[in-house]
């Protein structure tokens, strides 16, 4: 999909302006209108209120709240707002890539189609495995994909049949709320009660520590770096967790070298490389490393071959080993001109060989930087792989034709998603099989979340009397 600059900049410019006018009118703020509360224990409560209304209504309810919010979130001029507010209140990932991520989450999350009962009969009678809600789930969401992971998040934990309290980052506060108000208004335009989707009109640590330990909420579910998966483990709750990856791309001797080169560059790039999903190094088999970087160049790619740059630049956009937000989610060609770097106009990424203990593939950095690091041979490149994903369980994908090679890597490296011979961006269902989602839980084992990881497990047994086989 294109669009040419200045519409971008015209619809930004909108919406914007419409967000700013009613902050200068100084309109007052009503607790609990359009679900947004200035007290996070009322917006739990009103939440708790609403899910109580919810649950008891019937099934039929659900579907509709479920179309509604698909339909509300996949119209054109809403998903051109909130990329456009996305890319402006966060400063990062790049407007056409956010349009996509928007349809996509709207379109293909799952929805009650998820909750398949399991059942067993026979001379004992019938048991009944179901999947029931577990009442208001408090939601913490990331800066990275602040639409996609309401939105996402919305009709999983719907759809199973929970409320939602969501406690947006305070850099997509703006983003964040937009999308709370049009799920709310979703929901009721079907018939549903209010407030069962909420947040708050600040985003606070404080608020966050009342969502997590308040008593009515029954679960947690994290979206974020460590610290905040570690906190809400903390919370004596039932939590997921989905936290951060640096996910490696493997390139080994029997790989298609051209396609790998352009599918690791299409992933790494995606929505400049936000995505926690996203390729963030490359290790290769020296025997196709240069061929490789040659076909990477082809496709936008920028060698840095400095040593001194190199390191300059790492130093630039992790300094201390912490990542800089300054550089989070830019585009290449502007972390190229921070650094003082001369690239062509289509620069897509920019590489730089470098050792295995670099910043560069140590870090995940979140933009379109690849270090890329040459080992001797695919059993080398599986163990440096699997050191630079940290043990984070995220994602990691792999180019090559040999079976036993892709066979070992998934099994060594154990990440909730592994994509062999295709972009990162595959594991989330574009140009891969399978559904979307932007909550990948690989500490907490729930993996790729949809409507069934927000529900309980009941057993539901009926003894002898009903068997027809
Ligand atoms: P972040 O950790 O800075 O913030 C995430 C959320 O957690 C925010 O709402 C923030 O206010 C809150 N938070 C942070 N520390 C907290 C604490 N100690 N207690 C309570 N709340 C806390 O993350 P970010 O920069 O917005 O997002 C990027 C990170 O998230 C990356 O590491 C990325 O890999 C990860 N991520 C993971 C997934 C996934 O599905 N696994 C999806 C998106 C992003």
């Amino acid at each position: 999909m294109t669009i040419d600059t200045s519409a971008i900049e015209a619809i930004v410019k909108k919406v914007m302006e419409s967000i700013d006018d009613a902050e200068e009118k100084n309109i007052p703020v009503v607790d609990g209108q359009d679900g947004l509360f200035v007290d996070m224990n009322n917006a739990v409560e009103a939440c708790y209120a609403a899910w109580q209304a919810y649950y008891r209504q019937p099934l039929a309810l659900r579907y509709k709240v479920i179309d509604s919010i698909r339909k509300n979130f996949s119209k054109k001029e809403v998903v051109e707002t909130v990329a456009a507010m996305a890319v402006e209140e966060t400063g990062m990932g790049n407007y056409e890539d956010k349009v996509m991520k928007a349809y996509l989450t709207a379109e293909k999350t799952p929805g009650m189609e998820d909750l398949m009962a399991d059942c067993w009969t026979g001379d004992e009678g019938l048991t009944l495995l179901e999947l029931s809600p577990f009442g208001v789930i408090g939601a913490i969401c990331p800066s990275t994909n602040p639409n996609e992971t309401i939105v996402n998040n919305s009709i999983g934990m719907l759809a199973a049949g929970n409320g939602v309290v969501f406690a947006p980052h305070p850099g997509a506060i703006k983003t964040s709320q937009y999308c709370v108000k049009l799920a709310n208004k979703a929901v009721v335009e079907a018939g549903g009660p209010e407030n069962l989707i909420v947040s708050t009109t600040e985003a606070s640590m404080e608020n966050t520590n009342i969502l997590m330990h308040h008593p009515l909420v029954k679960m947690m579910c994290a979206t974020g770096g460590p610290g905040v998966v570690k906190a809400v483990l903390s919370s004596g709750k039932k939590a997921i967790g989905a936290g951060p990856g640096n996910p490696p791309a493997l390139v080994d001797e029997t790989a298609d070298v051209e396609k790998a080169a352009k599918d690791i560059i299409d992933g790494c790039t995606f929505d400049n490389n936000l995505p926690c999903i996203a390729e963030k190094e490359v290790v290769v088999v020296d025997q196709v490393a240069d061929y490789l970087i040659f076909n990477m160049k082809k496709n936008g790619a920028y060698e840095i071959k400095d040593k001194k740059t190199i390191d300059a630049l790492a130093d630039m956009v992790a300094p201390d080993g912490r990542v800089s937000r300054d550089y989070v989610g830019k585009s290449a060609k502007y972390i190229a001109k921070a650094a003082g770097l001369d690239v062509p106009e289509d620069t897509r990424v920019l590489i730089a060989e470098c050792d295995a203990s670099h910043p560069l593939v140590q870090i995940e950095l979140m933009m379109p930087i690849l270090g890329i690091v040459r080992v001797e041979d695919v059993d080398k490149g599986i163990e440096l792989a699997c050191d630079l994903e940290h043990g984070n369980r995220h994602t990691a994908t792999m180019h090559s034709k040999n079976v036993d090679s892709l066979s070992k890597m998934s099994k060594m490296i154990q990440a909730t998603i592994f994509v062999k011979n295709g972009p990162s961006y595959a594991g989330l269902g574009i140009g891969g099989e399978g559904y979307p989602t932007f909550t990948i839980a690989g500490p907490t084992g729930e993996g790729l979340t949809s409507a069934k990881s927000f529900a309980r497990r009941r057993r539901c047994v009926l003894c002898g009397g009903f068997d027809i086989k």
